[in-house]
């Protein structure tokens, strides 16, 4: 063991250690050292340092924590979480160290490892690539790889909001220490380990569909006359697991909730954003528009095809259909026949 870890310790025991189930107390020469298997009291520099190295899975966990973890509040509580701290004895956390210890924040796989005596390094990736070998991923080092890393999607889609699940995949960030891996979680998903910390302490504060409708000016400022029953429609629309990774913690006040159901994200969303309004802006307009009666005659099948393909657009399930899979609704050759026989003259017949 390093004698910056031993003099480390031993200064402390002076005024006491107590963490994660070790306990060391010095007076002067003689240390009592305890963990939950075990407790000696020993006199003198040597004899102290070979109980320290008989139980070094405690000592190098303490010298973690104390002289290598992120001292900011947040960023501590993120760390022991991901690695389970605080539901894993340090015994069995040192083993499972070994071999990685997972996590998910949001669509990011984190995995922390023990890299050699009280230290940690942090590996990022998507987790839909979670299972490929590390070979055909490209690598990163820098943090501010991620800012750009996450501005598209797979497609090369601009991707407005950084919570959407719409993460790019193929790349990975294997071996990051502390302070790096946080910074690259935060350009991935900007302050969310920040609001998931004041949410586990009671204060998050959020700012509901009400209040933030209030506030908008300019192009946005209608967005207050939309209805409650489409402000629901509009959370169902986007605030979703499948849609979002943020878990919704918004509603229409603090005393009026949204009739919708949450999603589970791991961490909250703290207020609409901007998404959520450019997207209220236009059904407020839809809205607005009063309903008329079409009349439309079709075959069972075909009613059941039109379901199909607005199921179909709304997850995001198009690039998946097969061209020669007829029996899907959302088919491209499908729409095209029912858009030839129904609308190819405008709207069909018996508008009123
Ligand atoms: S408002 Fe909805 S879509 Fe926007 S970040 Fe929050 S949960 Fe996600």
């Amino acid at each position: 063991m390093d004698d910056d870890v031993l003099d480390s310790l031993w200064l402390a025991a002076d005024h006491g250690v107590s963490f994660d189930g070790l306990h060391v107390d010095r007076t002067d020469e003689t240390v009592h050292f305890e963990t939950p298997a075990d407790d000696a009291t020993v006199t003198g520099r040597a004899a102290f340092e070979e109980v320290a190295t008989e139980h070094a899975a405690y000592v190098s966990n303490w010298f973690f924590w104390h002289e290598r973890a992120p001292t900011r509040d947040d960023h501590w509580a993120f760390c022991r979480w991901l690695e389970g701290a605080s539901e894993t004895p340090v015994s069995d956390r040192h083993a499972a160290l070994d071999g990685g210890v997972t996590r998910s924040w949001g669509q990011l796989e984190l995995t922390v490892s023990s890299t050699g005596f009280g230290e940690r390094r942090y590996a990022l990736r998507h987790e839909a690539d979670a299972d490929e070998p590390l070979a055909p991923l490209t690598r990163y080092d820098d943090p501010l790889a991620a800012r750009q890393l996450v501005k598209h999607d797979g497609d090369g889609r601009y991707r407005p909001l950084k919570t959407a699940t719409n993460l790019p995949t193929g790349w990975v960030f294997d071996d990051l220490l502390p302070e790096a891996m946080l910074e690259t979680v935060e350009y991935v998903y900007p302050a969310t380990i920040a609001n998931w910390y004041r949410e586990r302490k009671g204060d998050l504060d959020v700012t509901h569909w009400r209040e933030t409708a209030a506030r908008q000016t300019g192009i946005y400022g209608l967005v207050s006359d939309l209805d409650d029953e489409a402000v629901g429609w509009l959370a169902e629309a986007c605030c979703v697991d499948s849609q979002c990774c943020k878990r919704r913690e918004w509603d229409l006040d603090d005393e009026c909730d949204l009739d919708v159901p949450r999603s589970e994200g791991a961490f909250p969303c703290r207020e609409p954003c901007s998404l959520v309004v450019a997207a209220a802006r236009t059904v407020t307009k839809l809205e607005r528009e009063a309903t008329e009666t079409y009349e439309l005659e079709l075959t069972p099948s075909e009613k059941a095809q039109l379901e199909t393909l607005v199921d179909a657009v709304a997850e995001d399930r198009l690039d998946e259909i097969r061209e020669a899979d007829f029996d899907d609704g959302a088919n491209r050759y499908r729409v095209r026949y029912l858009r030839t026989k129904l609308f190819d003259d405008g709207l069909p017949d018996g508008h009123s």
